[in-house]
């Protein structure tokens, strides 16, 4: 069973059309973060519901309750749960993607208008917040549906949708939805794996399929001691002095070379196989590229498997700032009396929160103790979250690399993420089934920046890959 011709045909014939459905999306400020823009996100939900329903999906809102945000209490947008086919012969494909977006303004710096689709017919893009991440690969679920739908083409696999609109926001309510959903009769009742398209390639060139993101920790290290700031000159050398034992502490954590030094966490990480190692040595990517986004020659190392391993399949900690302390300009001659330091650990299999924590504060606590300060230590973990890695050898990751490779001639690099997604993991423990991350834009789409863009041909030859990947699944799953 290979994909018709007319399908692709379509794809092509419709371009336009696509890329209107796109515009009319990035047309409504569905941004999630901000209380004054609420109405749009549900204005975007009615949108998506109906194009769905036009198409023949069965769909049906779930109302998650509702947040206090910006001192107001407002209603959370709905999760949208679409269903089209229920043929036990054939498999069941749980789809994900997001409906709402970051926020922007044209005096972020933007040089269109971020609401208003701008296609730069020169470069082949397309400009707009939200136009890579999420609405150009959701819009994108919906282009395959109509194709086969106006083609009267049968689709080769059930689908299910759940289209969320608060991804840019902790996805509150989502968690407890999907766990409320698994079962016998409930919605996610017989899905044979999962496929979310919510991420990009690793670089301008080459397809990718994610099958891991790393998880965090994230903590809070206070020290305080004299009962209100004070002044260097009458208790400089006079009194202990919080700002100089949290700098000290924080420069025990990670050495320049990115090295973690809390003993133990390195015997958390599961070992290299060989199998694995081959896979970052493939990888389209060079130091230029990461040096490239970086803006500045500063990668860690020149050995481009060493530096993609390091951000993909290794622990990092990175120290964020410090609370408390003087940073206004100036040469304010104050000593802080309470100074908190932020930084999080980014965990990858087999690291938890539950098991780093003990090693973290207890690391700390002796650290601290060697100082013989008389100072107070507290540590707190602001938030955790556990990393998640997916088989790639298992027939949803075959069958995205046989549609890759049928539409971008093209191998797809395999990579992991060096951040994180939740509902990825969410949806693989509660669904117990292979996930799979199959993006559609570019690693330099700037999502979550100003001129946030897709590419054209990204998001036509995108919306056959998403097509294609359907109906290679139907081939290529054992029945
Ligand atoms: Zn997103």
């Amino acid at each position: 069973m290979s994909v018709p011709n007319q399908f692709y045909e379509y794809v092509d014939q419709h371009k336009s059309d696509f890329i209107d459905r796109l515009a009319k999306a990035v047309a409504i400020p569905s941004v999630s973060g901000d209380a004054s823009y609420r109405e749009h996100v549900f204005e975007m939900s009615r949108f998506i519901v109906k194009e769905l329903e036009a198409l023949g999906v069965k769909v049906r809102t779930v109302d998650l309750g509702k947040q206090v945000l910006d001192g107001q209490e407002i209603q959370l947008p709905p999760a949208i749960l679409g269903s089209i086919g229920d043929d036990p012969k054939k498999k069941t494909i749980q789809l994900y993607a997001h409906y709402d977006v970051q926020p922007a303004l044209l005096s972020d710096g933007w040089d269109h208008e971020p609401f208003k689709l701008t296609h730069d017919e020169k470069t082949g893009r397309l400009y707009g917040r939200g136009s890579s991440d999420d609405k150009g690969p959701l819009l994108g679920w919906i282009n395959v549906l109509e194709t086969h739908v106006k083609l009267g083409l049968e689709l080769p696999v059930n689908l299910r949708f759940c289209f969320e609109g608060m991804e840019e926001s902790g996805s509150e309510g989502l968690d407890d939805l999907i766990k409320d959903e698994v079962g016998p009769g409930k919605f996610f009742d017989g899905v044979d794996c999962v496929c979310i398209s919510d991420n990009y390639w690793l670089n301008d060139r080459t397809p990718c399929l994610t099958y891991g993101l790393r998880g965090i920790s994230y903590y809070k290290v206070t020290i305080s001691g004299p009962a209100r700031d004070l002044h260097s000159g009458v208790f400089g050398n006079t009194v202990h002095e919080p700002m100089t034992d949290l700098i000290l502490l924080m420069s025990r954590l990670v050495k320049p070379n990115g090295e973690i030094l809390i003993p133990g966490l390195e015997q958390l990480v599961a070992p290299l196989t060989d199998e694995e190692k081959q896979r970052y040595d493939v990888l389209d990517y060079s130091i230029s590229d990461i040096e490239q986004s970086a803006g500045a020659p500063v990668a860690l190392s020149e050995d481009k498997s060493a530096v993609l391993m390091g951000r993909m399949r290794y622990p990092s900690l990175s120290l964020h700032g410090i609370e408390g302390a003087f940073s206004a300009p100036g040469a304010k001659t104050v000593i802080p009396a309470k100074v908190s330091g932020k930084f999080s650990i980014r965990l990858v299999p087999n690291m938890t929160p539950d098991n780093v924590d003990p090693l973290v504060i207890t690391y700390l606590k002796a650290e601290f103790a060697k100082l013989n300060s008389k100072n107070k230590l507290e540590v707190e973990n602001l938030h955790g979250g556990k990393p998640w890695v997916a088989d790639p050898n298992h027939w949803n990751y075959v069958a995205a690399k046989k549609a890759t490779e049928t539409v971008y001639k093209k191998t797809p690099d395999l990579t992991r993420e060096g951040g994180s997604i939740p509902v990825t993991l969410t949806f693989a423990e509660a669904l117990g089934v292979n996930v799979l991350l199959l993006p559609m834009g570019r690693g330099d789409d700037g999502a979550h920046s100003t001129n946030e863009k897709l590419d054209v041909s990204n998001y036509i030859e995108g919306t056959k890959l998403l097509g294609t990947y359907l109906w290679e699944v139907a081939a290529t799953a054992p029945k």
